[in-house]
């Protein structure tokens, strides 16, 4: 059963105090699906674009082993456009403007195949959307959850149905804090998981990420680097790596999630040395292995006086 994954597919425009760029892809469901190719595959994806979506990037998809049959092209359509520009402190990004384009009307109905899927990976849109998207799947296993905070501010109810049938839940410090009024992201936490999905990842930029389950915390920390070129789509890589890896080995058990948390850390560090997807094209097995194995260096230690 194939892992499938919703979400925008997007031109970026980014401008970091580094660089700029214009027109990249990008997109949540671009950067999970890239990521978690690296784990699964074929990774189903579902979305939009318009036929202005350059080729080369549907090659480079395609060549990564991501099934397009759900990407539906709107012809006479521009696809989905996002600018951000970061801040010297790059956890800072300011939206430059978003242009709905192909997403406006987009209806996303699943090839019949994808109906099968037993993980399933919610990107980062509308939660309406994504609720369409879960309400086709037939007997879903496992419900992986992004969103932002402009869904937390103009579609909260909606977002607060969509999260009773989710089973792990992502999203950032910040939007834990909007999500529920509540600045202590413990207690947030707690609040969270009552609202439905029984396992809360907190990201926190360069601060790592927290993991949430019925009984344990587990603190993951982000990889330490001297270079970030762009931010962007790290969140969207997090949710791949987890989703990929929890997809390959097909264990849910604690400790397994506890990895697929540093598999996720592993390819959003990846993501952000390059600009756009670049950082997630062509990456191999042992450099993913070897990245993997640096996070268990970076907080283990002896107990032993
Ligand atoms: P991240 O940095 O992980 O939060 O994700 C960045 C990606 O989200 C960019 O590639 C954008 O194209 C995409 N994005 C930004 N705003 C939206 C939105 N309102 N809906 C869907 N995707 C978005």
């Amino acid at each position: 059963m194939a892992l499938l994954v919703v979400g925008s597919i997007a031109l970026d425009s980014v401008e970091t105090p580094f660089d700029k760029i214009d027109e990249a892809l990008g997109g949540s469901a671009t950067y999970i699906s890239l990521a978690a190719s690296y784990f699964s595959s074929p990774v189903e994806l579902v979305g939009v674009v318009g036929s202005d979506f350059p080729k080369n990037y549907i090659e480079m998809l395609e060549e990564h082993n991501v099934d397009l049959e759900g990407m539906q092209i709107i012809e006479g359509e521009k696809t989905f456009r996002w600018g951000g520009k970061y801040h010297y402190d790059l956890n800072v990004r300011d939206t430059l403007f978003t242009e709905l384009n192909a997403f406006q009307n987009f209806n996303p109905v699943l090839p019949d195949r994808y109906k099968k899927a037993r993980y399933v990976c919610l990107g980062n849109i509308d939660p309406i959307l994504q609720m369409k998207v879960l309400d086709q799947v037939e007997n879903p296993q496992l419900v992986v959850c992004d969103t932002m905070n402009l869904w937390i501010n103009t579609m909260k109810q909606d977002l607060l149905k969509l999260l009773k049938s989710v089973n792990v839940f992502i999203l950032n410090d910040s939007e834990a804090r909007m999500l529920t009024e509540e600045p202590n992201l413990i207690k947030a936490a707690k609040l969270i998981r009552q609202m439905g999905p029984e396992i809360l990842i907190i990201k926190k930029g360069e601060h790592g990420a927290l993991l949430f389950t019925q009984d344990t915390i587990f603190s993951a920390p982000a990889y330490p680097m001297e270079i970030i070129f762009d931010p962007t789509g790290a969140g969207d890589s997090f949710a791949g790596g987890f989703i990929g890896y929890l997809h390959q080995t097909r264990e849910l058990s604690p400790e397994n999630i506890k990895r697929a948390v540093i598999y996720g850390s592993t390819m959003a560090s990846f993501c952000v040395e390059k600009f756009s997807t670049k950082g997630l094209e062509d990456l191999s097995y042992l450099q993913i292995q070897d990245r993997f194995r640096e996070f268990k260096k970076l907080s283990s230690f002896d107990e032993t006086i």
